[in-house]
């Protein structure tokens, strides 16, 4: 058997246990299953990190958005009269509806500086972060409705 250590091969000449390399001593089938556990906590990381990265991609496109028509808005806003102003504010709604969805739908929220939170950690911040939003998104419907009136 070779070390997966050391890469030494046992030979018969050896006097050590079968267990043990007669090299560098460890015992080799604990070696072995430290590498595994080791292999599997990479492979754990690698998978959250990039479900992360994707939860966090799905939370951030309403808020690009968001920023986006509000930019478009502030640039045109004299020009697009009441109509104009009543789309704004309808696509403010459903950006904001939109946010409340994805919330819902991967079980995170953004925190504060944008950091990814899970609900099952933050239960309350979550409840909080999901009712704002969706009231935020009525608000910005009312208003909509206002501008056509
Ligand atoms: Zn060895």
């Amino acid at each position: 058997m070779k070390c997966p250590k050391c890469k030494y091969i046992k030979n018969e000449k050896n006097a050590v246990p079968d267990w043990q390399c007669a090299n560098c001593g460890i015992a080799l089938e604990k070696y072995n299953s430290i590498l595994e556990v080791s292999d599997n906590q990479q492979r754990e990381y690698v998978r959250k990190n990039n479900l992360e990265k994707t939860i966090n991609k799905k939370l951030m496109r309403p808020v690009y958005g968001l920023i986006v028509i509000s930019i478009f808005y502030i640039i045109v806003a004299d020009d697009v009269g009441d109509f104009g102003g009543a789309i704004f504010w309808f696509m403010l709604s459903a950006l904001a509806s939109f946010s409340a969805y994805q919330m819902k739908s991967t079980g995170y929220f953004l925190g504060p500086f944008c950091r990814l939170m899970q609900r099952e950690e933050h239960r309350v911040e979550f409840m909080i972060n999901y009712c704002v939003i969706q009231l935020g998104s009525l608000a910005a419907f009312i208003v909509g409705i206002r501008y056509l009136n």
